[in-house]
């Protein structure tokens, strides 16, 4: 249930509600935004009696929420949420397009990728510090190494950072170091590590599970969520592809739904969705041309030689072009 306050509500009475939300013995959660306050009960076994709170001064209704996703559910919040970060914002009007290297491997490489993918227009870099390979003889990445060269290309170039983090070690090392922490297509569903993330105070970008249904990568969302962070941000990068044309079969008919049903913004990842550099950029047209509030590609000056993921990197003229090609199908405000 959502309780919703009167925009001129004073403090005493949100207050008010929430001792009454918790002397139930549900927890009480504020919503932010938005020109009124509401408050969702969360943690209720079970239907809650909305005669409790309609009678209370201040409150202007109460809702019921029918999705077992409740913050996440755009019953919870109907304004789309717009993620604010250092300088841009990312979502809906907002589109945003975060480019880089699949990992991080020495401070040349990440400065000559940053510079050209800023002057094409990107805004964020990604470099992944902390990789999670199939293999455990692949490629690794540089840990926190990586993370300081991630802090010297922003601090030389103005982009912001996105960096994975792989479980509760590497969490604490990326939130300290970059803007938004990436949540891999393996650790969905890592629900200690997406209750950490929560406890965070940046963005969490969560990449949908390989086999996840809409409703579990929303729970997932919702994990973030009840710990008290809302900024969030759903990326589709694919799930498990029949044949082998592409590595995964990119997921487009998420971004509707993911709107409908939710007021988080939607990403979308084609490299690891296509898994070969020639389907990188028809998937990522097609991503803006469905919806997607903003990309993410992975692009590579010298993608023979990168240590992971280089037949998937893009070259940076063709990131170059793309972004041309994006700005006509997306024109407008950015
Ligand atoms: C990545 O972004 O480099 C990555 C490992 O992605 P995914 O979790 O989608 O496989
Ligand atoms: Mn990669």
């Amino acid at each position: 249930m959502l309780i919703v306050m009167d925009k001129d509500a004073t403090d005493a009475q949100i207050r008010a509600v929430m001792a009454k939300i918790e002397s139930q013995g549900f927890e009480a959660q504020p919503m932010p935004g938005g020109a009124r306050v509401a408050i969702a009960i969360l943690r209720n076994p079970g239907p809650v009696d909305p005669g409790l709170f309609v009678e209370m001064s201040g409150v202007i209704q109460a809702i019921p929420v029918s999705r077992p996703y409740k913050l996440v559910s755009r019953e919870t919040r109907r304004e789309d949420t717009i993620i604010h970060l250092p300088g841009l914002d990312l979502g809906r009007r907002h589109f945003v397009v975060i480019a880089g290297p699949c990992a991080v491997e020495s401070e040349i490489q990440a400065m000559t990728i940053a510079q050209s993918v800023k002057a094409a227009g990107a805004r964020i870099f990604r470099g992944g510090a902390f990789k999670p390979r199939t293999s455990p003889y692949s490629y690794q990445g540089m840990g926190e190494e990586g993370l300081k060269i991630l802090k010297k290309v922003r601090e030389e170039t103005g982009l912001l950072i996105i960096s994975e983090a792989m479980d509760q070690e590497s969490l604490k090392l990326v939130a300290e170091y970059a803007d938004i922490i990436q949540i891999g297509t393996r650790n969905m569903q890592n629900f200690s590590l997406l209750r950490c993330a929560g406890r965070t105070r940046k963005p969490v970008l969560l990449k949908r599970g390989m086999y996840a249904t809409l409703e579990e990568w929303f729970m997932a969302a919702e994990y973030i969520m009840s710990e008290g962070n809302a900024q969030v941000i759903l990326c589709e990068r694919g799930v498990r592809a029949v044949g082998d044309h592409s590595r995964n079969l990119l997921d487009l008919a998420t971004i509707p739904p993911v709107h409908r049903e939710t007021h988080l913004p939607i990403i979308v990842d084609p490299s690891h969705a296509a898994g070969r550099r020639d389907l990188v950029l028809p998937l990522a047209r097609a991503a803006v041309a469905a919806g997607a509030d903003g990309l993410m590609i992975e692009v590579h000056h010298e993608p023979d030689k990168a240590m992971s993921d280089g037949a998937q990197s893009i070259y940076p003229d063709q990131f170059q072009t793309l972004m041309e090609e994006i700005r006509t199908l997306r024109p407008g405000e950015w």
